[in-house]
């Protein structure tokens, strides 16, 4: 048997106080979690990006304000009232941490990742981004430039990935697909065609 998360357990013991006391109602936060894994998550970023990607006009909106250009597709409200989103290029690789806990952009991206909030990611990102990058498998060439950056309460960082090659002839809906969380987080490429 495994050990028990010790986050979990306290999450556990939090939620059965505030129960007891009347505080909050288990049903309800059961839906906010439902909500949030399955109606969000990176399957809006996703649309986000790949719309991007084929609309350079959406492009230039998402990059000047993301909340509003988000908002386009319906995409906003909680933990989402400053989104801001960093296009990689060829010379410059974005990669976004919480430094301080977890802040993440809900509305785009959904529930942040277990590793997202681990100890380790949020002070090593910072102190040798291009090492942990490789760590999690994105080798990137020493002539780009890695800008890290501090998510907080107030502004919430989404990646726009690069287009991977060879899709010139895809919709917004095929590209969709190839966009993952990972990768608007800023630890991995967009995927190719061929690595779906
Ligand atoms: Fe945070």
């Amino acid at each position: 048997m495994s050990e028990p998360d010790p986050i979990a357990v306290r999450v556990e013991a939090l939620e059965s106080i505030l129960t007891e006391r009347g505080l909050i109602d288990p049903k309800a936060v059961d839906t906010v979690i439902a909500h949030y894994e399955k109606d969000v998550g990176p399957l809006n970023g996703a649309k986000v990006v790949a719309r991007a990607w084929t609309d350079d006009a959406f492009r230039e909106r998402l990059l000047a304000n993301g909340t509003k250009a988000v908002a386009e597709f319906g995409f906003g409200g909680g933990e989402g009232a400053d989104i801001r989103v960093l296009a990689n290029t060829d010379d410059v690789h974005n990669v976004v941490v919480c430094t301080l806990c977890s802040c993440y952009p809900w509305p785009v991206l959904g529930l942040p990742p277990n590793w997202y909030k681990s100890e380790a990611y949020r002070s090593r990102m910072v102190a040798e981004p291009r090492t942990v990058l490789a760590e999690l498998g994105l080798a990137l060439d020493e002539s780009v430039h890695i800008r890290v950056w501090d998510s907080s309460a107030e502004a919430r960082y989404m990646v726009l990935p690069q287009r991977p090659t060879g899709t010139d002839d895809l919709s917004a809906d095929q590209l969709a697909p190839l966009v993952t969380r990972d990768s608007m987080i800023g630890v991995a490429q967009a995927l190719s065609p061929h690595e779906r």
